[in-house]
């Protein structure tokens, strides 16, 4: 079966618990993460109606379909999640952890929560909530303890729900900077739209390597305020803006796909790579029992189709695979290869070098010499 095919199906569908397996199965989110064929990192959610089961036998994990029976890896989940910070805080009520990626929201939910969609990204929203504040200290101290066990690249810092003209990099300035005095590893932000194009010099210039400026809304049955073009306008700049400051491919935006005709998803896709952007496909079905549930309907038949065209227009630009790094939750623009007939000869061998020892150095180093030599000033934060 096509690995791409069966990532998206598996993101729709879950899984059912099959016999054998080890306990805690799922992380403290309810993901399960397994590693299908062609080395494709997947975080599942338990589905009863699933049609796929998984199942170990003699330690060997497999997926089960019809009689069918696809040979995976399965990855317990990290041991540092039931650890505690020295006040007393578990890890698991402070951050997530995607692959090479450490996401945490400081701030709470963020805006996309709101959709009744099965995001991924830091569990589910309404766990966040319960979630105690945490100090900046606690997530030095939590970040410390999962590179003890695993090797991250990146820490993701979420904005939350933002109002404010800055889009949000204002608040987690402080983080940023404190993250920085403390830890070797490259940061993003996922923000709202700023008000003011400077924010965007700032942003780079407080320490940040990578960001994400997301599209519109994602509440599906909110109407489009009075200022929607104005506010689209400001985006595209915006967009335009941070694609020129950052490296190529360090600016990505967000594209959930379900809430507009897939036509319109297409034509972002192209418009946002103009800019020298990367889209990431968000493809997340409402949970079983959950409003949206009845009806959202697109299928992962129906989006084949804008993985292998997101895949084709990114190879034909120098914009660097590697900066999407939450790869158990999406399908990458790069994985989007398995659904194309175009080969991806070099984004690979780059994206591979990056993965090695020697790649992550390349990268750290080549990152701040780059800040190092394009800001000027750094205001205080
Ligand atoms: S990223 Fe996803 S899980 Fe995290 S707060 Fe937003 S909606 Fe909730």
């Amino acid at each position: 079966m096509n690995p791409a095919v069966l990532k998206l199906e598996l993101m729709a569908y879950g899984i059912r618990p099959g016999e054998g397996l080890f306990q805690p199965l799922a992380n403290p989110f309810g993901l399960v993460h397994l590693t299908l064929p062609e080395k494709l990192a997947v975080s599942i959610h338990l589905q009863e109606r699933s049609p796929y089961s998984l199942h170990n036998r003699n330690n060997r994990f497999f997926l089960e379909k019809n009689g069918e029976t696809i040979p995976v890896q399965w990855t317990p989940p990290l041991k540092a999640y039931e650890k505690k910070t020295s006040s007393g805080l578990a890890i698991k009520e402070i951050l997530t952890v995607h692959g090479g990626l450490i996401a945490v929201h400081p701030k709470g939910p963020c805006r996309f929560g709101l959709s009744g969609l099965s995001c991924r990204y830091c569990g589910s929203t309404k766990a966040l909530n319960e979630h105690p504040p945490f100090t900046k200290k606690d997530l030095v101290e939590a970040i410390e303890m999962v590179l003890e066990e695993k090797r991250c690249d990146f820490v993701n810092l979420s904005s939350g729900r933002v109002t404010s003209d800055d889009g949000g990099v204002e608040w987690l300035t402080p983080w940023v900077v404190e993250l920085r005095k403390h830890l070797h590893i490259l940061i993003s932000l996922d923000l709202a739209l700023p008000r003011s194009l400077e924010w965007i010099d700032k942003t780079y210039a407080i320490g940040v390597d990578a960001l994400y400026y997301d599209l519109d809304f994602f509440n599906p049955d909110e109407t489009r305020p009075a200022t929607f073009q104005e506010q689209r306008d400001l985006h595209w700049k915006a967009l335009e803006q941070a694609a020129k400051i950052f490296p190529a491919g360090a600016v990505l935006s967000h594209l959930v796909i379900g809430f507009e005709p897939l036509e319109e998803t297409q034509k972002r896709i192209d418009l946002l790579i103009g800019k020298g952007v990367v889209p990431i496909l968000v493809y997340f079905p409402p949970l079983d029992g959950s409003p949206l549930s009845s009806r959202w309907k697109i299928t992962p038949q129906e989006i084949q189709g804008l993985y292998a065209r997101l895949f084709e227009k990114l190879t034909q630009t120098g914009l660097n695979p590697h900066w999407v790094q939450q790869r158990d939750v999406i399908l990458t623009p790069l994985e989007g290869r398995f659904l194309s007939d175009q080969p991806a000869r070099y984004p690979l061998a780059l994206q591979n070098f990056y993965e090695t020892s020697l790649g992550r150095i390349v990268t750290l180093g080549l990152a701040s010499l780059r800040r190092h030599l394009r800001v000027r000033e750094v205001p205080a934060p």
